[in-house]
C-alpha cells in the first residue's frame, strides 16, 4: 500500500525496532531536502515539537555559498537560527534506506514563529490557500526527467565532470528492452517510493540515451510538490547506492535532447473538476480559458522560477520537445502550454516550460498566481496555435532566453510582487543576480579553446 505513517505509527514504529532513525528535513530555495538525522526516540519524544537550523539555508546557492545582498540574513546580523517545525502529516518510511523515517518541516522564525515568508513550503502553502479561499482545489502532477550515467557521482566528480558517458548506448524513448536492463535502478525507485506513500504511475525510458521519466499520480498542490522533492531525492540516493549517478541538469551536452519537469495543472470543486464543460469546445471551461491566459500572459515574469540558472536556458532550442514560446496548443508538444485531456474530465493545462531543476513549490506557485490573476481580471484566452510552433509564423511571445532577461522581468513582475510579496520577489531576484554574477566571473573551456591560439 502507498501510505504515509501517522505520528502514532511512527512511535510503534520506534518502539518495536523497525524505525531508528527520523530525517527532519525542510526544502531550500533550490528544492533539495536539508536537514538533520535524528535517532528516532529523541524525535518521537522531544524534536517532533520543533528542531532548528541556520537561517543562511534559504539565502545560499548550489554551493552553499553565503552570498551578500539578502534582507533576510547576513554576516552583520550573525546568521542565527530558523524554526523547522515537522509537519507531522508528512510522517513516511524511507525504505530505501535502513531503518529510517522522514518527515518535512515548515520554516518558522525564532522569535515569533510566523512562517518565513520566502521558505519554498510557504510561498505555496499561501497561493493554494488564496485559491481555497476561491473555492478550488488545485491538482497538479510534475513529471521527472533525467539522465543516468555508467559511472557514480564520486568518479564523475574526480574526473572533472568529464567523460560523461549516458548508461545506455541509444536513444531508449518509450523501449522496454533497453529499459529492462535499467531495472536494477528504477524497480527499486519506483518500489521505494510507493512503499513511501508516493503514488508512482510509471516509468519510462525518455527521447535520448541514458534519459528516463518518472511519472507520479497528480495530487494536490503541496503533495505534488512534497512527492516530486522526494522523488528527486530518491532517484539521487537511489543511483547512488547502485555505484551510478542521476542528473537533473536540464543540458549536460549541447548536443542531447534536456531534461524537462513539465507541470499539469487543474483546478477542482467539491470533487468535480472544474475545468471541464462537457459542452463547450475541447471540454474547456470558462474558468480554464481565464485560468490559462493568466498563465500565458504572465510566463516571461515567472520563467525563472521554472528555469533558475545559467544551464536551464540552454534547454529552450528548437526541435528539442522543448519549447520556446508562451503560446498553447491541443496536444501539440512544441508549444509552451499544451492542452491535455480535452473533451474529458482529465481535462488540464500542460505547461512544458518547466526543467528538471525547477523548484516545484516554487514553480507551482508562480503559475497559481498567475492563473488566479487570470481568473480575477477574466482574462480572454488567445486563439490555440496550431502545426510547428517553433516557426517564427506561429506568432507568440519567446520564453526569455537567458537567466539575465528572466530575472529582469522577475524584477519588474508587479504580479508576482502582489501575490507572493514584495519581499518574496526581491529575495528570489537577488538569488537570480547572484547566479549571474557568480557564472559571469567564470573563465569556460568554451572560451580558452576558441580563442587560446587564435585570438
Ligand atoms: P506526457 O504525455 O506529457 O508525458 P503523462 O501521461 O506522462 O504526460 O503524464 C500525465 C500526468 O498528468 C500524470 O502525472 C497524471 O497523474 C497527470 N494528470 C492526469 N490528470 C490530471 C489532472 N486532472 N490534473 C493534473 N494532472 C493530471
Amino acid at each position: 500500500m502507498s501510505t504515509n505513517y501517522s505520528f502514532d505509527m511512527l512511535k510503534s514504529a520506534v518502539s518495536d525496532g523497525t524505525i531508528d532513525t527520523v530525517l527532519a528535513c525542510i526544502v531550500d530555495m533550490q528544492g533539495r531536502l536539508l536537514g538533520k538525522r535524528f535517532h528516532a526516540v529523541n524525535f518521537v519524544e522531544i524534536s517532533f515539537e520543533e528542531t532548528h537550523c541556520c537561517n543562511y539555508l534559504l539565502a545560499t546557492d548550489l554551493e552553499m555559498e553565503t552570498p551578500d545582498g539578502f534582507a533576510s540574513t547576513s554576516w552583520k546580523s550573525g546568521y542565527g537560527d530558523y524554526v523547522m517545525k515537522p509537519d507531522l502529516t508528512t510522517i513516511r518510511p524511507v525504505p530505501w534506506l535502513e531503518g529510517t523515517a522522514m518527515v518535512l518541516c515548515d520554516v518558522l522564525d525564532h522569535h515569533h514563529h510566523e512562517p518565513v515568508p520566502h521558505s519554498p513550503r510557504n510561498i505555496l502553502k499561501r497561493q493554494i490557500q488564496k485559491m481555497n479561499d476561491l473555492g478550488y482545489i488545485p491538482m497538479m502532477a510534475t513529471e521527472l526527467e533525467f539522465f543516468l550515467f555508467e559511472n557514480s557521482f564520486d568518479e564523475i566528480r574526480k574526473n572533472g565532470f568529464r567523460d560523461l558517458t549516458p548508461i545506455s548506448g541509444y536513444n531508449e524513448d518509450y523501449h522496454i528492452l533497453q529499459t529492462s536492463k535499467e531495472e536494477f535502478i528504477m524497480r527499486p525507485l519506483r518500489n521505494h517510493l510507493y512503499a513511501a506513500g508516493i503514488p508512482v504511475e510509471n516509468t519510462k525510458g525518455e527521447a535520448e540515451a541514458g534519459q528516463e521519466e518518472l511519472n507520479i499520480r497528480y495530487a494536490e498542490a503541496l503533495d505534488c510538490a512534497d512527492h516530486h522533492t522526494i522523488a528527486k531525492h530518491a532517484t539521487k540516493e537511489i543511483a547512488w547506492a547502485k555505484g551510478h549517478a542521476a542528473s537533473f541538469l536540464p543540458k549536460w551536452h549541447k548536443d542531447k535532447v534536456g531534461s524537462s519537469s513539465h507541470v499539469h495543472q487543474s483546478l477542482w470543486k467539491e470533487g468535480q473538476p472544474a475545468f471541464f464543460d462537457a459542452a463547450a469546445t475541447n471540454g474547456k471551461s470558462a474558468l480554464m480559458d481565464h485560468y490559462m491566459a493568466g498563465l500565458i500572459k504572465y510566463a516571461a515574469e515567472y520563467t525563472y522560477f521554472l528555469a533558475p540558472y545559467i544551464n536551464s536556458y540552454k534547454r529552450f532550442m528548437k526541435g528539442t520537445f522543448a519549447p520556446t514560446k508562451t503560446v498553447w496548443s491541443v496536444d501539440n508538444r512544441t508549444a509552451g502550454f499544451r492542452l491535455c485531456g480535452a473533451d474529458t474530465k482529465g481535462i488540464r493545462i500542460e505547461c512544458r516550460i518547466g526543467g528538471s531543476d525547477i523548484n516545484p513549490y516554487l514553480a507551482q506557485a508562480a503559475m497559481l498566481a498567475a492563473g488566479m490573476k487570470g481568473i480575477a481580471d477574466a482574462l480572454e484566452l488567445p486563439p490555440a496555435t496550431t502545426g510547428d510552433v517553433y516557426q517564427d509564423t506561429a506568432g507568440g511571445r519567446h520564453i526569455p532566453a537567458t537567466l539575465r532577461e528572466a530575472t529582469e522581468t522577475l524584477r519588474n513582475s508587479a504580479m508576482l510582487k502582489e501575490a507572493l510579496g514584495e519581499d518574496v520577489v526581491t529575495h528570489y531576484t537577488r538569488a537570480a543576480e547572484w547566479e549571474q554574477e557568480e557564472f559571469d566571473r567564470v573563465v569556460t573551456d568554451w572560451e580558452i579553446a576558441r580563442g587560446f591560439e587564435r585570438a
